[in-house]
């Protein structure tokens, strides 16, 4: 399995496993800077509010036929150019039983099989991505479950014919999305803040 999120620049961090907790805690609920080993600081995040919306984390998975059929990368661009930032990204095969735990809600419902069989059949593009509201952000993108309901515009309207061909995974909720996390990164994810984000969320909006 190979993570591809790997960088040396003193203003990343990878995040080990002993981070769990505060990988677990939402990025916005960190109030005070914290000191890196390297000496330098992870910058304040503005906190939420009615008009700062919440910097989320949560977790897409391009399915094996959106590796299959090569529009991978063409579906994770249109989440970046919506403003979110890519966290953490991997390309990987998962067993069954690590398709089991994933699917583990679906569990006992009348498509849970084939649904672990998909997903464990070919390789898939997991990734995190961060951004105000991204949970709710990235479902609006994927779109309805059953692609022929999927409003064109989203990535299943515009892209997807039937239910297990539906493309990606998305975290539906903070707490699926800190648990899909921790499962598809148990090593955790690159915390670095760009210029962009100033141009894309409300902080720093009327300065
Ligand atoms: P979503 O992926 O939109 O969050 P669910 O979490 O409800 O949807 O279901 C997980 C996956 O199971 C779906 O993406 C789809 O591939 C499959 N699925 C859900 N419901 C059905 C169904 N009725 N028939 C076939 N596959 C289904």
């Amino acid at each position: 399995m190979t993570q591809t999120t790997g960088g040396s620049a003193p203003h990343l961090r990878r995040r080990g496993a002993g981070d769990a907790a505060k990988r677990n805690r939402p990025p916005n609920s960190r109030n005070q800077a914290e000191p890196l080993s390297s000496g330098t600081v992870v910058p304040e995040m503005p906190q939420s509010g009615p008009e700062n919306p919440p910097t989320e984390r949560t977790l897409v998975v391009l399915k094996p036929d959106a590796v299959q059929r090569g529009i991978a990368a063409e579906i994770l661009a249109r989440f970046e150019r919506r403003g979110l930032r890519i966290a953490a990204l991997r390309l990987l095969k998962v067993e069954r039983a690590f398709a089991e735990r994933h699917y583990e809600i679906h569990k006992g419902k009348f498509f849970h099989e084939d649904l672990v069989r998909t997903i464990s059949a070919s390789p898939v593009v997991a990734a995190v991505l961060e951004g105000p509201n991204a949970i709710a952000v990235v479902r609006a993108m994927v779109g309805a479950t059953r692609p022929h309901e999927a409003a064109p515009g989203t990535i299943r309207g515009d892209y997807a014919l039937v239910g297990l061909r539906n493309l990606v995974h998305a975290s539906d909720a903070p707490e699926t999305a800190s648990s899909e996390i921790a499962l598809w990164f148990p090593d955790g994810v690159i915390e670095y803040r760009g210029d962009l984000e100033r141009w894309v969320s409300d902080e720093g909006a009327l300065s």
